[in-house]
């Protein structure tokens, strides 16, 4: 059994994209990240500044815009679109969630997709979908970079994701497929969901239901991904139980330490290839 270290795999990574920002300086191009918080949501407001922290620490220009939680609809539509015309902007991510009554939905679509560095546009999931080249959401291209980095062959394998929302479960479930793994997405209504996990070479875990995935769910030799974070006594708890899964899994992600760190360090990966591309 092996522990997958996110944390050095995250800082292995940031350091590369440090070199690569610099290098970008130098033909001229500053890579730019808008960060739109909404309200006083102070898991929302911890998040946003590790952001803030992250982009600095690479040398990525970040622009954060704090708003009221009175903010309407039409005047945060309006902020999107001026920075969409931004040309020293080249990435925006609208913090979710956002206060009631705002849909994130429609706020989300005012985003130019080739900004959409968050990978939560409409046009970005159509693209992952179809396999054409956009923006991969930082959570799910976290977790194939995890994956990856264990060595292990994707492709044929039986790959199993606990989950089906638009930012982890479905993206991730497109992403193995596109490696070719055979790709089983299970969900609240799924019947007999330990003897399908049981069954998976690659076993995700996206639920947001603490160490619900015990040692039963666990085929032998598996690499087990667990998303989940939940505050329990104060302490982050993920999906599995780890405790158990160690003993059966060849590869495993703590928690915390496993997934979390990979999702801003993609986001400051996303963000070069905005500049890459479109600066
Ligand atoms: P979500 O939108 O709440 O989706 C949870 C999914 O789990 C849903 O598809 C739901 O099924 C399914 N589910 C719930 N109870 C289940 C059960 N008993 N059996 C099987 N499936 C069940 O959550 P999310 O945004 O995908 O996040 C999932 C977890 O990952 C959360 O703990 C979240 O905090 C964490 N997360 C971590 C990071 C990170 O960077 N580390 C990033 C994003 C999310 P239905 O669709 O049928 O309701």
């Amino acid at each position: 059994m092996s522990i997958i270290d996110g944390k050095a795999i995250s800082a292995g990574i940031r350091e590369e994209l440090k070199k690569e920002v610099a290098a970008l300086k130098v033909q001229g191009t500053v890579p730019g990240l808008a960060v739109i918080l909404v309200g006083d949501d102070p898991a929302s407001a911890v998040y946003v500044s590790n952001k803030e922290k992250a982009c600095e620490e690479i040398g990525i220009r970040s622009a954060v815009h704090r708003l009221s939680a009175q903010t309407s609809q039409e005047s945060l539509i309006e902020l999107i679109k001026s920075l969409n015309a931004d040309k020293a902007i080249h990435g925006i991510l609208v913090q979710l969630p956002l206060p009631k009554p705002l849909d994130p939905l429609v706020v989300l679509r005012a985003v130019n997709p080739d900004k959409d560095v968050d990978g939560l546009h409409v046009v970005t999931a159509g693209r992952l979908f179809v396999g054409e080249k956009g923006f991969i959401p930082c959570t799910p291209r976290g977790i194939m970079h995890l994956i990856k980095s264990t060595g292990i062959e994707i492709s044929g394998k039986n790959a199993v994701v606990v989950g089906r929302s638009n930012m982890v479960g479905k993206p991730v479930a497109h992403l193995l497929l596109g490696e070719n793994a055979t790709v089983t997405i299970c969900h609240s209504r799924t019947r007999n969901l330990d003897a399908i996990c049981a069954n998976a070479d690659i076993l995700v875990a996206a639920i947001g239901r603490p160490g619900m995935i015990t040692g039963d769910y666990i085929k032998p030799g598996a690499v087990v991904i667990d998303v989940g974070t939940t505050k329990v006594d104060g302490k982050l708890k993920g999906d599995v139980l780890f405790e158990e899964a160690v003993n059966k899994a060849a590869f495993i992600t703590p928690v915390p330490g496993g997934v979390g760190p990979m999702t801003i360090t993609m986001l400051l990966a996303n963000t070069l290839e905005a500049a890459r591309m479109y600066g």
